[in-house]
Parts: C-alpha cells; sequence; structure tokens
C-alpha cells in the first residue's frame, strides 16, 4: 500500500495570504485592537490589501471599531463571507457568538474557531492579514503561533510596571515559538489634552522604551492617549480614516510604513 502524504511539519502559510502580522498585549484594556484596526487602515490607505481578524475572543471589538454590522453569510455553507470597510476586509470572533453572551469556551473550541477563522473565511488574495489577539499568552497565541507561518508580532504595552510585566511574559512566548518579534509599541504614552494640547505622563514615562532595549527589540512608537483616539474608534472610522493628518493618526502611519 502505498504510504500516506507525510502531513507537513511546523507552522504553515495559508494560501493567498502573504504575511501575518499578529498583534499582541500582555493584559486586556492596553489598546491592542486601537493599534490593530488603526494599522490595518493605515495599510488599506497605502494600497495595500489588508485583512484583519478580530481574534480577541474575551473582548472583539473589531465590528464596532471598523464600522460594520450584522452577520457575516455564508452562501455555500461551508464558507464564510468577511465584511469590510475602509479598504479593509475583516472577520470577527465576536461575529460567530451572540454579542451578550459570555464566552466559556474552552481551548479545543478556541482552537477550532481560530482555524476556521483562517482557513474558511474568504479572505481573498491578501498583502498582509493583522491578527488581533485576545491577551495574555493563552490557546489562541499559542495555537495561533505554532499552527502559521506568522511574519513577526507586535506587542503593545503601556508604560505601566504591571502592564510591562505582562508584556514581556508575550514576548517570551513568541521567542519560544520562534516568532519575529517586530517590536514594542508604547500606547497612552502621554496624555494630550484635547482643549488646550498640555501633555502630561499620566501612566509614567520611559519604562516602554527601557523593556525594548533590555529585551533588544525595537520601540516601534509611542502613541499619546488623546480623546480623538477613543472616540473615532467608537464611531466606527478609527483616527487614521477620520483625520488621517492629525498628529495623533502619525504614529499608527509611521509603524504602517515600517512594516
Ligand atoms: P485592548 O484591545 O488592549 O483591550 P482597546 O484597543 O480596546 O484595548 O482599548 C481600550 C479602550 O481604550 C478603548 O475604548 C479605546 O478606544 C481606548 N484607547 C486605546 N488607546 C487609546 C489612546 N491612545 N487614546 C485614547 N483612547 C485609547
Amino acid at each position: 500500500a502505498q504510504k500516506a502524504a507525510q502531513q507537513p511539519q511546523g507552522p504553515q502559510k495559508v494560501a493567498g495570504i502573504d504575511r501575518i502580522i499578529a498583534v499582541a498585549s500582555g493584559k486586556g484594556g492596553v489598546g491592542k485592537s486601537t493599534v490593530s484596526v488603526n494599522l490595518a487602515c493605515a495599510l488599506a490607505a497605502e494600497g495595500r490589501r489588508v485583512g484583519l481578524l478580530d481574534a480577541d475572543v474575551y473582548g472583539p471589538s473589531q465590528p464596532r471599531m471598523l464600522g460594520v454590522s450584522g452577520r457575516p453569510a455564508s452562501p455555500d455553507g461551508k464558507t464564510i463571507l468577511p465584511l469590510r470597510n475602509h479598504g479593509v476586509t475583516m472577520m470577527s470572533i465576536g461575529l460567530m457568538t451572540n454579542e451578550r453572551e459570555a464566552v466559556v469556551w474552552r481551548g479545543p473550541m478556541l482552537m477550532g474557531a481560530l482555524q476556521q477563522m483562517m482557513g474558511q473565511v474568504q479572505w481573498g488574495a491578501l498583502d498582509v492579514l493583522i491578527v488581533d489577539l485576545p491577551p495574555g499568552t493563552g490557546d489562541v497565541a499559542m495555537t495561533l503561533a505554532q499552527k502559521y507561518a506568522l511574519d513577526g508580532a507586535l506587542v503593545v504595552s503601556t508604560p505601566q510596571d504591571v502592564a510591562l510585566l505582562d508584556a514581556r511574559k508575550g514576548m517570551n512566548m513568541f521567542e519560544k515559538l520562534g516568532t519575529p518579534i517586530y517590536g514594542l509599541i508604547e500606547n497612552m504614552s502621554t496624555h494630550i489634552c484635547s482643549n488646550c494640547g498640555h501633555e502630561e505622563h499620566i501612566f509614567g514615562h520611559g519604562g516602554v522604551a527601557a523593556e525594548a532595549e533590555s529585551m533588544g527589540v525595537p520601540l516601534l512608537a509611542e502613541i499619546p492617549l488623546h480623546l480623538d483616539i477613543r472616540t473615532s474608534s467608537d464611531g466606527g472610522a478609527p483616527i487614521v480614516v477620520s483625520k488621517p493628518d492629525s498628529p495623533q493618526a502619525t504614529a499608527f502611519r509611521d509603524i504602517a510604513r515600517r512594516l
């Protein structure tokens, strides 16, 4: 009898997707989704074919941030049609569950959902797929890095010590799994008053830069804490779309240019 075809080992590429970039954070609420959506929109504005996979099972926020609603259709019952806005093709795990339902999925279900989103969504040909991971180093992040050939990971942290400690764990995980780390992004770096422009280091200063230095990874950006960044995401038109020339948008566009 003929030997069964050998399953290829190690992380796989996804057909039609040129690069997969993971956006990770140690903690929730540090701005990982904000960075993901603004990067996706900035890359799309540069003319790249961009997908955004919202894999944050605990707090999927991309439908709101990207301003899309409704359920993705599955005309053939096998594949899923993603949604699209601001030049970005998006699928969210939040669209596979009821918005008010708490997600109590266990590891194997999470991994199944991730594989479904990677393999059954009709992404089309993409230059870049940005994956907005759940915070921390759980099953989704591990599975993604183990099963799929990631081009690299971006790690988002605030300047606070607690967030930094968790970000370090995330970077260690990617290192162990052989995923290149593009660099750290400091979010909520300084607060810029939308009224008078006064700057204040609400969460401290310099911590992420020092961490990047000690880990030997680049500090890719320092993104200010600014009211417009939140209101624009809440309104479904991220800052790089709604105010592309504002200094707040520049930080995201600079990162996109370096990717
Ligand atoms: P995470 O994905 O890490 O959980 P989010 O991106 O959802 O975090 O951000 C949490 C909240 O903070 C959101 O309401 C978001 O709009 C807001 N936010 C994130 N970054 C900034 C920023 N730089 N300035 C103002 N608000 C921000």
